[in-house]
């Protein structure tokens, strides 16, 4: 199931406020989702993700076929059961990966043989297989398998840039997988909600195209798909700009992949509910933590001896211990940036795991201030402080 109820609408910008129903509870958008890839945020615990207010989190198909694989899957009953986990979970369709493995995969219209980078068994995928991978999953949102047109054919620089042709012929199988993505979904009874992709490259008028071809299929939520694949960040914000707010307004819109604080920031002013994306837990395990005053590189000789938490201002456990009283408010039970910039010179795993309860605290709570600034009919004054404050520096 799936129930869309529109909250508030941002009369400056395309933002808007909403709650999403599914089968395993509620979600308040705009949302940040954590990802899980194996079956894992990695490094963090489920209580921290429950703690830091994650409200649904994402899952890959592709892997966990891989890894455990399907019995062990089916033998619990799905992911929710098997990782411990609750509340929401989307799932992608595998095709990202797939498509990823370059060389060792071959695309045809009836779907992708490749060989396994596990064992290098030879494995096929369609959209009817990854219907139903996601319902032996049992995920709340499930994902059409589609072609991820790439930026570049080829590698980047050595290949050509995609062509208008080329899009158009890679959104045009995307959509003939949309249906049958659509049907076999339909006929495996899955209880669950499945999302379409737009796809269509670079170019304005083939996404539009394709997102009235998926507009016609009558999906109950869709996706902005083929963005963050190697394009210059301007292509990023040209489409982020063009093409969520022309989806239906009384279904959530995901812009898959995307991207910085700024980003989100930005992304939901487009009119853009639901973000994933693996820059706060991959930054953390970098060292580079977000902050409300910038980014701040925590193995910086500056912070040696440092007594501040990584961002004052935060509540998370890494900068405000069990108390959730950051330290502008006057807690003292944080980390110290002098502790993380040790830790992470040792190599210490817990530098990783602080790095990445902050990453996603700082991301789930820059949501959450989305959501009352909508509310409070204030987003378009949030947007010039955020702005503000995060070029001020740490
Ligand atoms: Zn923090």
């Amino acid at each position: 199931m799936l129930k869309f109820d529109l909250l508030k609408t941002d009369p400056d910008s395309h933002a808007r406020r909403a709650q999403l129903t599914l089968n395993h509870g509620v979600v308040q958008t705009p949302i940040f989702m954590p990802v899980g890839t194996y079956g894992t945020v990695k490094g963090v615990m489920p209580q921290s993700l429950h703690d830091m207010g994650a409200q649904i989190i994402l899952g890959n198909t592709f892997h966990l076929w891989m890894r455990p694989g399907l019995d062990i899957m089916q033998s619990f009953g799905g992911l929710h059961q098997f990782e411990q986990w609750n509340k929401p979970i989307l799932t992608d369709s595998g095709g990202f990966q797939v498509w990823s493995l370059g060389a060792m995969r071959k695309i045809t219209e009836e779907g992708v043989h490749f060989a396994s980078p596990v064992n290098g068994d030879k494995l096929f995928m369609s959209p009817e297989v990854s219907m139903q991978i996601q319902t032996t999953l049992n995920s709340d949102i499930v994902m059409q398998l589609d072609e991820c047109t790439p930026y570049w054919q080829g590698e980047k620089h050595v290949g050509h840039i995609t062509t208008e042709a080329e899009a158009r012929q890679s959104m045009a199988m995307s959509l003939r997988w949309a249906q049958r993505s659509q049907a076999e979904f339909a006929r495996l009874e899955n209880p669950n909600a499945l999302f379409g992709i737009v796809q269509g490259g670079m170019f304005e008028h083939l996404r539009e195209e394709s997102l009235q071809a998926l507009v016609e299929m009558d999906f109950p939520g869709y996706a902005i798909g083929g963005v963050s694949v190697g394009e210059p960040k301007e292509e990023m914000l040209r489409i982020m700009a063009h093409t969520p707010h022309r989806l239906p307004t009384h279904k959530p819109r995901y812009l898959m992949g995307v991207g910085t604080p700024e980003d989100l920031v930005d992304g939901v002013a487009a009119g853009v509910d639901m973000f994933d994306c693996v820059m706060p837990t991959r930054n953390a395990r970098n060292g580079t933590l977000f902050t409300r005053f910038g980014d701040l590189k925590v193995r910086n000789a500056r912070h040696k001896a440092d007594p501040q938490p990584l961002d004052p201002t935060c509540t998370c456990y890494a900068c405000a211990g069990h108390s959730g009283v950051s330290w502008n408010d006057g807690g003292r039970e944080g980390f110290s940036r002098a502790y993380l910039h040790h830790l992470e010179r040792c190599g210490e795993m817990l530098a990783p795991m602080l790095a990445s309860i902050h990453n996603l605290h700082y991301y789930l709570n820059l949501m959450r201030e989305i959501r009352e600034a909508l509310e409070a009919g204030t987003f378009t004054e949030f947007r010039r402080q955020f702005k503000a404050d995060r070029a001020r520096g740490v």
